[in-house]
């Protein structure tokens, strides 16, 4: 199946120093399959590990390995996001650093690709050695997530997938600072379409997605992609006073018909409790939105380049 088209590859590195020589081993294996005209583009989110002399090492003897060097951790999204910035095949291909994303099954998407779709994301069916914490809030997430949207964000699925050079083209036109590049792929639309497979387990090191890069995500996702939170709470307060005036007239009247003095302590405090706890949840919804419009206004650039082997960068 061996084609003259050019492909990239991109593959984020945070701390993955103990298993980059094997990766590249096996990304060369697996993309030599399908062509000799391919670039690799490692993206070092400012590792604290010995992670950038691994990939100095490798682009030394191999001309088809770039490298990005970030200057602070700028996290997952924008690596990738700045590697999709500097590819230049007719497809590229998005693939985790920590090997859990098997290199194999690269020329099973391209198969796909060679059939005419724009997207051929890898769908997970089974991942081996995630927490059942994380799987379980990945599941609940991603099913939120369909019902806030109008269009299909793929379930059980990570950001390894290969895309045709127009979806590239078109994610450089989205200029959003807080990135959740699965559902922009999706909102994108195209021809879609998926492979399955099982996710292997971290060989090397752990996870750089903490709990809170993972809620952060969330929250991006859910902000870049819906307005149905500020709906919600808009909803929610239209309720609650529609709720309050019945109780006023309840309390007018049971003051002046009824001559009733209301003890009501505990009425009080469960109601102001209640109206503080919506409220800060509602002030906070509102914050997050607002957080993202400031961040667009600011417009900075989306990461720094400290060191790279790619001309254009260096110019
Ligand atoms: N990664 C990154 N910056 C970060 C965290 C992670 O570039 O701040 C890279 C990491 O090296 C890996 C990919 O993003 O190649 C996915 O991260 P990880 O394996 O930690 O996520 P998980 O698989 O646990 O969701
Ligand atoms: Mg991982």
């Amino acid at each position: 199946m061996k084609t003259s088209k050019k492909l990239s590859v991109i593959i984020p590195i945070y701390n993955e120093s103990g298993i980059i020589d094997l990766l590249y081993e096996r990304l060369v294996n697996s993309v030599t399959k399908i062509t000799n005209d391919y670039e690799f583009i490692f993206v070092n989110d400012c590792s604290k590990d010995d992670s950038i002399q691994k990939i100095f090492a490798i682009a030394a003897k191999d001309e088809k390995v770039h490298y990005l060097s970030f200057s602070r951790n700028f996290g997952h999204q924008i690596a990738v996001t700045a590697g999709l910035n500097h590819v230049s095949g007719d497809c590229t291909v998005i693939i985790d650093g920590d090997l859990q994303d098997p290199p194999e099954l690269i020329p099973e998407l391209y198969l796909k690709y060679q059939e005419g779709f724009d997207v051929v994301y890898a769908k997970r069916e089974q991942r081996k050695g995630e927490t059942i914490l994380k799987k379980l809030t990945s599941k609940i997430f991603y099913r939120i997530l369909r019902k806030l949207t109008s269009f299909e964000i793929p379930l059980d699925t990570g950001d390894f997938r290969l895309i045709d050079k127009k979806v590239v083209q078109a994610l450089k036109s989205m200029p959003e600072q807080n990135k959740f590049l699965r559902g922009q792929i999706a909102w994108l639309g195209f021809k879609q379409t998926h492979v399955l497979f099982n996710r292997d387990e971290r060989q090397y090191g752990k996870s750089g997605y903490s709990y809170s890069k993972m809620f952060q995500l969330a929250i991006d996702a859910v902000t870049s992609f819906s307005d149905k939170p500020l709906a919600l709470v808009s909803r929610l307060g239209f309720i609650i006073s529609v709720f309050s005036f019945f109780i006023i007239l309840y309390t007018i009247f049971a003051h002046f018909v009824l001559k009733e003095t209301v003890t009501g302590w505990s009425s009080l405090i469960i109601s102001s409790m209640f109206i503080g706890g919506i409220q800060l949840f509602s002030i906070g919804i509102i914050g997050e939105y607002i957080s993202r419009i400031n961040k667009n206004v600011i417009d900075r650039p989306l990461y720094i380049i400290a060191d790279s082997n790619i001309d254009s960068v260096n110019k």
